[in-house]
């Protein structure tokens, strides 16, 4: 087993592990070498001098070669839209408003009606005052309260 020093036209230093030196030579010719780091094939041996500096200068030589290339940053995953999801959370509030059933000021009945079963479940709108949905939401009815701007209140 033969274990060169290789380097490519960046200068990423890597090992290569051949049987033979004459490996090297082919696999070089054919375009088989590539660097690890780079991927270029624009690959040359290092002089094989003898090792003088085996300690810390030596290990930190061969790091490159162990190192994972960075990620480009177009494939990191990317960081969430706080505004686009707002944004679809309002769509969504107003299609389930668009969508609901209008009962105005009979809202806090309807509402309660609606828990015990009295009157089919579905999506009802209207007004309710907010000691009024406060007291929905005791009951463990649910309710939304939109925004002051709609006035309107959302089962
Ligand atoms: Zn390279």
């Amino acid at each position: 087993m033969k274990v060169l020093d290789l380097r490519c036209q960046y200068d990423h230093a890597f090992e290569g592990w051949f049987a033979r030196e004459q490996d090297y030579q082919d696999q070089l010719q054919r375009g088989l070498l590539q660097c690890p780091v780079c991927g270029s094939s624009a690959v040359r041996k290092m002089l094989s001098a003898p090792r003088i500096n085996l300690g810390a200068r030596d290990a930190q030589e061969a790091a490159p070669a162990a190192t994972v290339p960075d990620v480009p940053d177009a494939q990191q995953p990317p960081v969430p839209d706080i505004a686009h999801l707002q944004a679809t959370l309002r769509q969504l509030a107003r299609k389930a408003l668009a969508q609901a059933e209008d009962v105005g000021q009979r809202f806090a009945d309807e509402a309660r009606r609606m828990h015990r079963g009295e009157t089919p479940e579905r999506s009802i709108k209207g007004q309710a005052s907010a000691a009024e949905a406060e007291q929905l939401l005791d009951e463990g009815i649910p309710v939304l309260a939109l925004p002051p701007a709609s006035t309107e209140t959302l089962h």
